[in-house]
C-alpha cells in the first residue's frame, strides 16, 4: 500500500465533492492505480457516486429494430457489412414488433428503451419516415422513447426525431479521437462529434460512451473522459469489448474485472455528475464481481439483450441492486 496514492485519492474525492473538476494527469494517476490501491479507488467513487446520485439505479433496455448490413467498418462491430459474422440480418421491425419490445422490458422494470438500427445514418425518404414512425409508436407507449440511429449529418433530421418523441439519443465516441483509426476508417471522430452536437441542439438528451479493451491505452480512455466531459453529454454508457468471431478484434484479450472497475471508478470522479452506466460486455467480464460495479460508481445499467449478444437476466439484476441496499428507479416511480 503507498500512502502517496492513498492521500492522492482521498485529496481528489475532497476536490470532487467539493465541487471541482478533476484534471487530465489526476484521472491518469487514478486510472493508474494498482494492488490494494485500487479498493480506495473504488470506495472514493462510491462516496462520489452517492454524493450526486444518491442510491438509485436506472435502467435501460435496447431492441436490434434493424440487424447487420452496415455500410461502415467499425472493427468490434458483428453487424457491419465488411466482416464475416454470425448474425441474423433483418430490416426495420414494424409497429407491432416495437409495442411488444417495450412491454417486455417495462415488465423488466426498464424504464426507457432505445431504438437501435444498424446503418451509417439517416437521411431524408421513407426510411426516415418509417423511423419517425417507430419513435410515435414507442413513445405512445409511455416508455421514455430513445434510439440509437448512427450519424446525422442534417440539422433538420435531429429536430423531426425530437418532435416524433426522441428522448435520449444514443451515439457512442466508441474511443479516444487519438485512437479512432484504428478503430474505423469509413467514417470519422468528427462525424461522430457533430451527430451528438446536431441532437443537442435540437434539445435531445445526449447518451454517448465508449468500448474499452479495444487495444487503447490508459491515456487514451482518460482522453476519451475529458472529451465527453466537454461535449457536456448525460448519460455515460461503458462496454467492454466482448470479442466477436470474424471482426478484426476477434482474439483481442479481455478486460479483467479490476481493470473495468478502475474504468468504471475513475470514470465516476472525472463525471461525477453524469450518470455513469453499465452495458455490453459486463456479464461476460466482470463475472463474480458484476455486483462491484455499483460500489464503483455506476448508477445506471443497461438490462436485457445487447445488439448481437445475450445478456443475463432482467430478474438477477434487479435482485443484485435491492441485495446492495440500492434502489431501482422504477420501483421508486411506480411507489
Ligand atoms: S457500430 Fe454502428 S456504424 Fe459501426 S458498423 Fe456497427 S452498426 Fe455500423
Amino acid at each position: 500500500m503507498s500512502w502517496v496514492t492513498r492521500d492522492f485519492i482521498r485529496e481528489c474525492e475532497t476536490k470532487v465533492l467539493a465541487g471541482k473538476q478533476l484534471e487530465f494527469d489526476e484521472g491518469l494517476q487514478l486510472i493508474s492505480v494498482e494492488g490494494p490501491d485500487v479498493i480506495d479507488l473504488i470506495a472514493a467513487a462510491n462516496r462520489v457516486r452517492h454524493e450526486f446520485k444518491g442510491d438509485m439505479i436506472s435502467l435501460c433496455s435496447i431492441v436490434n429494430a434493424k440487424s447487420g448490413a452496415c455500410s461502415e467498418n467499425c472493427s468490434f462491430c458483428a453487424q457491419s457489412a465488411h466482416f464475416k459474422t454470425e448474425i441474423e440480418t433483418y430490416p426495420l421491425m414494424n409497429a407491432d414488433e416495437i409495442v411488444q419490445a417495450a412491454q417486455e422490458v417495462e415488465s423488466h422494470g426498464a424504464q426507457a428503451l432505445g431504438i437501435v438500427a444498424a446503418w451509417k445514418g439517416l437521411k431524408e425518404g421513407p426510411v426516415l419516415e418509417n423511423v419517425l414512425d417507430r419513435l410515435r409508436v414507442l413513445s405512445s407507449t409511455g416508455l421514455q422513447a430513445d434510439a440509437s440511429l448512427g450519424i446525422i449529418s442534417d440539422p433538420q433530421i435531429a429536430h423531426k426525431l425530437k418532435e416524433a418523441g426522441l428522448h435520449t439519443y444514443n451515439h457512442n465516441l466508441e474511443t479516444a479521437e487519438s485512437h479512432f483509426n484504428q478503430i474505423c476508417t469509413t467514417h470519422t471522430y468528427q462525424d461522430r462529434v457533430q451527430t451528438i452536437r446536431f441532437l443537442k441542439e435540437a434539445g435531445v438528451r445526449i447518451c454517448s460512451g465508449g468500448i474499452f479493451g479495444m487495444g487503447e491505452n490508459l491515456k487514451q480512455r482518460v482522453e476519451m473522459a475529458m472529451a465527453l466531459r466537454e461535449l457536456e453529454v448525460d448519460v455515460v454508457p461503458l462496454n467492454f469489448l466482448h470479442a466477436i468471431h470474424g471482426t478484426p478484434l476477434e482474439g483481442v484479450e479481455s478486460l479483467v474485472p479490476m481493470e473495468i472497475l478502475k474504468i468504471i471508478a475513475t470514470y465516476r470522479m472525472l463525471l461525477p455528475e453524469k450518470d455513469i452506466m453499465t452495458a455490453g460486455g459486463r456479464e461476460l467480464h466482470l463475472r463474480d464481481l458484476q455486483s462491484w460495479m455499483y460500489a464503483a460508481g455506476a448508477s445506471h445499467t443497461l438490462i436485457g439483450n445487447y445488439l448481437t449478444t445475450e445478456g443475463r437476466k432482467a430478474g438477477e439484476d434487479l435482485r443484485m441492486i435491492r441485495d446492495l441496499g440500492l434502489k431501482v428507479a422504477s420501483d421508486v416511480v411506480m411507489a
